[in-house]
Formats: structure tokens, sequence, C-alpha cells
């Protein structure tokens, strides 16, 4: 498998592969000044990584506060990645335990809910899965990598590095693309720049974000 997918520092601005950065941010000089803490207004984070399944250039390693909810990993990584998206249901499976968001667990009366904090459920070097489960096939693959004392932030969960965004062109002119335009819900998309998305007149555009998920 090709692990050369470069993505960036978002505390010293390297660029870095993949497996090079999951390394990295441990040991990151710029990420320990700025947020690394041990006094005794610091609190535990993990380091989580999560790429997606079907197309795994897409990827990203974020920080969370051990006692932060499953359900605010999911509104992190739904904000960063499936914002294009229609509010579906999601789900986390750990350790084959499925635990569904609050909508659908106080609807199906489900055991395993997403007001379960992470250190309730996760530990280091454990792998899980996020999902969505409107039938479609968002599946993200996700790993706590380590766990660190850090500054109490305002921020919940932030990103620690993410994917360079793939250079993909206009169809039409070649230029840098930044609207996506599907021809019909369930057909193809044209990738275009903005001019052309004007003159298209089309009206399902959307923003080409940094995502493996187009729109669902
Ligand atoms: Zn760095
Ligand atoms: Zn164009």
């Amino acid at each position: 498998m090709d692990i050369n997918w470069n993505g960036k520092c978002m505390f010293c601005g390297r660029i870095i592969n993949k497996r090079g950065m999951k390394k990295h941010l441990k040991t990151c000089k710029s990420r320990i000044e700025l947020i690394d803490s041990k006094d005794d207004k610091s609190e535990k984070f993990f380091c989580i990584s999560a790429q997606d399944y079907f197309l795994p250039e897409f990827w990203l390693l974020l920080s969370i506060p051990v006692n932060s909810t499953l359900e605010e990993l999911d509104m992190f990584l739904y904000n960063i990645w499936l914002i294009n998206c229609g509010d579906h249901p999601s789900q986390f499976i750990i350790q084959g335990i499925k635990y569904v968001d609050m909508a659908c667990c106080i609807y199906f009366m489900m055991e395993h809910c997403m007001d379960a904090k992470l250190n309730e459920v996760l530990k280091v070097a454990d792998e899980f899965v996020y999902e969505n489960t409107y039938g479609s096939n968002v599946r993200f693959e996700l790993k706590v990598m380590f766990e660190y004392s850090g500054k109490k932030g305002k921020e919940k969960a932030s990103l620690m590095a993410r994917n360079i965004a793939p250079d993909i062109r206009c169809y039409k002119c070649d230029k840098k693309a930044t609207i996506i335009s599907p021809e019909s819900l369930y057909s193809s998309f044209h990738y275009m720049c903005e001019e052309c998305a004007d003159e298209s007149g089309g009206d399902m555009l959307l923003p080409l974000v940094n995502s493996p998920v187009i729109g669902i």
C-alpha cells in the first residue's frame, strides 16, 4: 500500500507523509511548547488518527480530551469531513460494540450510545471504526495513537495534522477546482472552478472541501 501521502503538521507547518506524521507529532517541538503541560491545570488528551476506508489518502490526526464523549468526536469528524452531507445517523464500532447517536439510541432504546466517554471505551493503541448508517458508504478507520497531558483549551477537539488537499482541476479549463457539480443526485459529478461553475448555472453546486465524502 502506498503510504507516502503527505500532510501538514498544524504546529510547525512541516510537510510529512502519513506514517512519518504519526511519529512526528509525538515529538514535534512546536506542539510540545504550545500545548503540552504537566501542571495541575492540565488535562489528559488522546491523539487519534483517522483515515477514510475507501480513500486512505484522506487522513488526519486530532487531539481531544480523554473525558470527551463519542458524540463530541462524532461532531468533530462531521464538521471536518461530512459538512457537504445531510445529517444522517452515525455510529462508532469499538471492540465489536456499536455506539449509536443519541437520537437513534432513544428511538431504538439501544444499550450503547455516543454519550459514552472516550476514556471509558478506548485506550491507547485501540483501533475502531466510524460509520454513517444511512445506507451510505462512509467508513473511517480510527486509532488512538498516544495520550498526553495538555493545557486546557477552549476547543474540545482540534486538528493536529491533515492530508494536503489533492490538486483537482476544473474539467473545462484546467484551473484549480473549488466547486463540485453533481449532474444529478445519483450520477457522476464534475469538478469546476468558480467561473466555469457560474457559467454552467447549475443549481446543485457544492464547495470542494478536503474530504473523501462528496455529498450524500
Ligand atoms: Zn510539527
Ligand atoms: Zn474552469
